[in-house]
């Protein structure tokens, strides 16, 4: 028998909760966004018969295609790179960006935004040449920044490390990310709740490092090959 969307969601909410409960943190401490990017409007409903309705997406052309066709009850996250250009639909279609990169984005972002947006600070914190991200020494400036606006409100930082099969290897980078909070809080002044980390393969580990949102499509949805 093939696994249904059903079983899927009952092993990765499962894997939540052991982790929580090894982590000592409370269950519902880590909310669950389903990365439906890739995936037609199908794959959502099931995921929305399923009682999922907190949803991720990495481009915004694919999304503003996908979510006119799905149930509008939802919820939709942007968790990809966004050009500023792009910023004034973003705004129309997201809830919550969790991949604000730059002081530059953030301006764009909020001069298109009509009410509050909830936002998380994507953060580089390994050094990796490739990966999108400020780097840990800019984001003071640009929560500062956040701080003077009127529609953006930090919530929290994002990171996406380097992929590792193995993810102990990773934990180092969920560890920092949570200690670059920890200090910027006491910094700045601001309350940076969230800290949206851990995908698929190692969404344990970045729970036990402290993650409140983990973004999760492979083991949910299958393989995207
Ligand atoms: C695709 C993607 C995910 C989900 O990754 P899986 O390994 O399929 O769970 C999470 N975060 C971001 C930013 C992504 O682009």
């Amino acid at each position: 028998m093939n696994e249904t969307f059903a079983d899927r969601l009952e092993k990765v909410r499962r894997r939540i909760t052991d982790a929580c409960e090894q982590a000592g943190r409370p269950a519902d401490s880590v909310k669950l966004l389903a990365v439906s990017k890739t995936r037609p409007p199908e794959a959502v409903r099931e995921a929305v018969e399923c009682g999922l309705t907190l949803f991720g997406e990495n481009r915004v052309q694919e999304a503003q295609n996908k979510i006119p066709l799905c149930p509008d009850h939802l919820e939709w996250h942007l968790i990809g790179h966004l050009q500023s250009n792009k910023a004034k639909v973003a705004v129309k279609f997201f809830k919550m960006i969790h991949s604000i990169d730059s002081l530059h984005l953030l301006e764009a972002v909020e001069s298109h935004a009509a009410t509050t947006l909830p936002i998380l600070l994507q953060v580089n914190v390994s050094g990796e040449a490739a990966k999108f991200g400020m780097k840990p020494e800019e984001v003071a400036g640009v929560i500062d920044a956040a701080n003077q606006m009127r529609h953006v409100e930090v919530h929290g930082l994002m990171t996406i490390p380097p992929f590792s099969p193995d993810p102990e290897k990773t934990r180092e980078h969920f560890s920092n990310l949570r200690k670059l909070r920890d200090r910027l809080q006491d910094e700045t002044g601001t309350p940076l709740p969230e800290l949206s980390m851990g995908m698929s393969h190692d969404l344990e580990v970045a729970i036990e490092e402290g993650s409140t949102w983990v973004r999760i499509g492979t083991d949910l949805f299958g393989s995207r090959n």
